[in-house]
């Protein structure tokens, strides 16, 4: 791009080039640069504030400024800033996993990554060199659901579906075997029995045919948020569960947006009932304040990786920055955080909230669905049976949001045409009722300009 194209004054002071981000529309309208945190508020170089109504990208718990989970990690900086799991042991590391076992339980092991798609890559390697280990060396293939997204590395990009983000890099992916997620809305399905029905007859199809050559299935838990705020209907994921067993394929739970309170439940596998082989816990662990991502395993899988050094059964898989202990210290305070402050209980409160306040969106004329559970509700937005995508205005409809939200003063993050609610797990309610507030305004310029 020639540089007389550029808006000088914003470009020359951004470098970074930014994610899933068309650089040219960003210096033409965000310019915004961030330097304080205030509450639950973000404040510019200008001054201005915004409530953060994305939690930072899904993952952010207790806002933005100083408390006891910052108090942790500015401790263990003191202490030891970093050191590494290669030889090593550090003391937040071993605390953590045991914290982390005790909640979620069945599991047996902590392998620790510094993001969500890396510990979902840990996962898949584990799996097929589960099967491996254990003389099955066929069952190398994965099966994942339609809509799922697991992550942005190679693996996880493969046993996600997103088409239009991940379509250049097909050369780069696996193959995967796909089931259908359970989505009522546009469905041929008019209730979400018969859905279900489906679905699991389908995924069970799969299995039978394909378990001879499949290591794992792969799915989100609980729901699926980046396919689109998809909620699973009870039983479901229990039922998939047990097809897995049945099959003798292990299931691969992804909690790394939903676990930690997402949908109201610290473990979200246990609620739904269903036990996975291999889990992955990302985003809120440390309450948004550090990249740690975590793999737990069961016995099962554990002690198929133990044997005689030259049978070259272990794990070949670690980062520099494996287990940080700022990190691991991060997650412990932010984990007795949630207990001190009965944070389960505040979430459940806070959904109440919102679910009492949906009916105003249903109302719409351009409301063509709505899906919600816990801190989570995505509200999907059509004309003519299609979804949005341009308004009159010729602008594109997330970019309407995101820049019309600044401009109220809060930052947000659409997935296209569905609106998403996915407020800081702790937020409180006046600032929860200025986020739903905002959207409801947001709703109702789009029905005018669409
Ligand atoms: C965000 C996310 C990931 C990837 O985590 P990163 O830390 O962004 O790599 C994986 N799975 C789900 C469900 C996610 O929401």
């Amino acid at each position: 791009m020639h540089l007389t194209e550029l808006n000088l004054t914003n470009a020359d002071k951004d470098f970074v080039w930014h994610p899933y981000t068309q650089m040219r529309d960003w210096v033409k309208w965000n310019n915004k640069v961030i330097v304080k945190g205030d509450g639950f508020y973000l404040v510019d170089s200008e001054g201005r504030k915004y409530l953060d109504g994305s939690a930072s990208m899904w993952c952010n718990v207790w806002g933005h400024t100083q408390n006891k989970v910052v108090q942790a990690m500015i401790d263990q900086l003191k202490k030891v800033p970093h050191s590494t799991l290669f030889g090593f042991a550090n003391a937040p590391s071993i605390e953590l996993a045991e914290r982390l076992l005790e909640l979620a339980r069945g599991m047996h092991k902590v392998f620790y990554t510094d993001n969500g798609s890396t510990a979902i890559e840990v996962a898949m390697k584990m799996a097929l060199q589960y099967w491996y280990n254990k003389g099955k060396e066929k069952k190398k293939e994965f099966i994942s659901l339609d809509h799922g997204y697991h992550g942005d590395t190679i693996g996880a990009m493969s046993v996600g579906y997103i088409e239009n983000f991940f379509r250049v890099y097909r050369p780069l992916l696996l193959n995967v075997h796909r089931i259908p997620s359970p989505l009522l809305y546009g469905s041929r399905f008019t209730n979400e029995r018969d859905l279900v029905e489906w679905c699991l007859e389908k995924t069970e199809n799969t299995l039978k045919r394909h378990k001879d050559r499949c290591a794992a299935l792969m799915m989100e838990s609980g729901a699926q948020i980046a396919g689109g705020a998809i909620i699973y209907p009870t039983g479901y994921q229990k039922k998939v569960a047990r097809l897995c067993r049945d099959y003798d394929i292990l299931l691969i739970l992804d909690e790394i947006a939903t676990g930690f309170g997402r949908l109201g439940n610290v473990v979200e596998y246990l609620a739904q009932r269903s036990q996975p082989d291999i889990v992955c816990f990302g985003k809120a662990l440390t309450g948004g304040y550090f990249p740690l991502a975590v793999t737990l395993v069961t016995r099962r899988i554990f002690d198929a990786f133990l044997g005689k050094y030259r049978y070259n059964k272990h794990l070949y898989h670690g980062h520099t920055f494996t287990g940080h202990p700022t990190g691991c210290a991060a997650a412990l305070a932010n984990i007795e955080n949630y207990q001190n402050h009965d944070l389960t209980q505040q979430i459940k409160v806070s959904a109440e909230y919102v679910a009492s306040r949906l009916p105003e969106f249903s109302k719409s004329p351009i409301v063509a669905d709505i899906r919600y559970k816990g801190l989570l509700a995505g509200i999907e937005l059509t004309k003519n049976n299609k979804p949005i995508v341009f308004l009159k205005n010729k602008e594109i409809i997330n970019y309407f949001i995101m820049r019309q939200a600044l401009m109220m003063g809060v930052h947000l993050r659409p997935l296209g045409n569905i609106m998403l609610l996915i407020p800081p797990l702790g937020i409180g309610k006046r600032d929860l009722e200025k986020l739903v507030n905002v959207q409801l305004k947001l709703l109702r310029k789009i029905e005018k300009l669409s």
